[in-house]
């Protein structure tokens, strides 16, 4: 799925000694191919307390019943969604790069940083992860989906996971990027479907997986057609919030 084979890598980092993407100091040999330890604890990580329904930390700004202004309209057809990083600072840099400058390749040391959370692995633990994914057209351009690789590699690292491409996208939709939450809902509305050779049981625990939550219009969606074609036990799970 890496757009670079570790053969081509190795012979990049011949020529190109890898930085680390945080701090832009060399990396050493030990450890992670591109986050420094200095760098991975830059990142701002989401600790407790935080939104059950949405993964937003309180940040201890709100008191009372604790009501998540960012899931307050939501009514999520998942029932959990867990996110590893603020999606800010380092965090944004970093998934641009994945998304957009085709470097995938950074996921697999935000997945190592992200499981350090007993919470996320707890969450994930023995569950079936389906990627949100792309419109094929979406696919062919960036030739990789984000998604995918993060299912994929949370299920090298985590006993018991397994994943598979659950899920279609039926309409491209333009990006959620400058909408409002009602228009990022009805923007996703009906867009995602069950795959023709996915089996969906009541009896399995799927965790929908994506990069990051904002409103969690994309996540809802997909949840909802995963519940029409039968599942019960829905969470989410992306690597950043925000
Ligand atoms: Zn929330």
């Amino acid at each position: 799925m890496s757009l670079l084979t570790d053969l081509d890598r190795g012979m990049l980092d011949l020529v190109f000694p890898r930085d680390c993407v945080v701090t832009q100091l060399p990396m050493d040999e030990q450890g992670m191919l591109y986050l420094s330890e200095d760098g991975a604890q830059q990142l701002e990580r989401i600790n407790d307390p935080r939104c059950y329904t949405c993964g937003h930390p309180f940040d201890g700004i709100l008191e009372g019943d604790r009501t998540c202004p960012h899931c307050l309209d939501l009514n999520p057809a998942f029932n959990r969604a867990v996110c590893a990083f603020r999606a800010r600072g380092h965090i944004r840099k970093i998934i641009h790069e994945i998304k957009y400058a085709r470097c995938p390749f950074l996921i697999d040391d935000l997945v190592s940083v992200a499981i350090e959370d007993a919470l996320i692995r707890r969450h994930l633990a023995g569950a079936h992860l389906i990627p949100v994914p792309l419109h094929q057209e979406k696919f062919n351009q960036r030739t990789y989906n984000q998604a995918e690789r993060i299912a994929e590699i949370f299920c090298q690292k985590i006993p018991g996971c397994t994943w598979s491409r659950g899920l279609i996208k039926i309409k491209p939709t333009p990006s959620q990027t400058l909408l409002s939450r009602s228009e990022r809902r009805r923007n996703v509305a009906k867009a995602f479907q069950v795959s023709p050779t996915a089996h969906i049981s009541p009896n399995v625990r799927y965790v929908i997986i994506d990069d990051v939550l904002t409103t969690g219009a994309t996540l809802h969606a997909c949840a909802q057609a995963l519940r029409q074609a039968g599942a019960i036990h829905i969470d989410a799970a992306t690597l950043a919030h925000g």
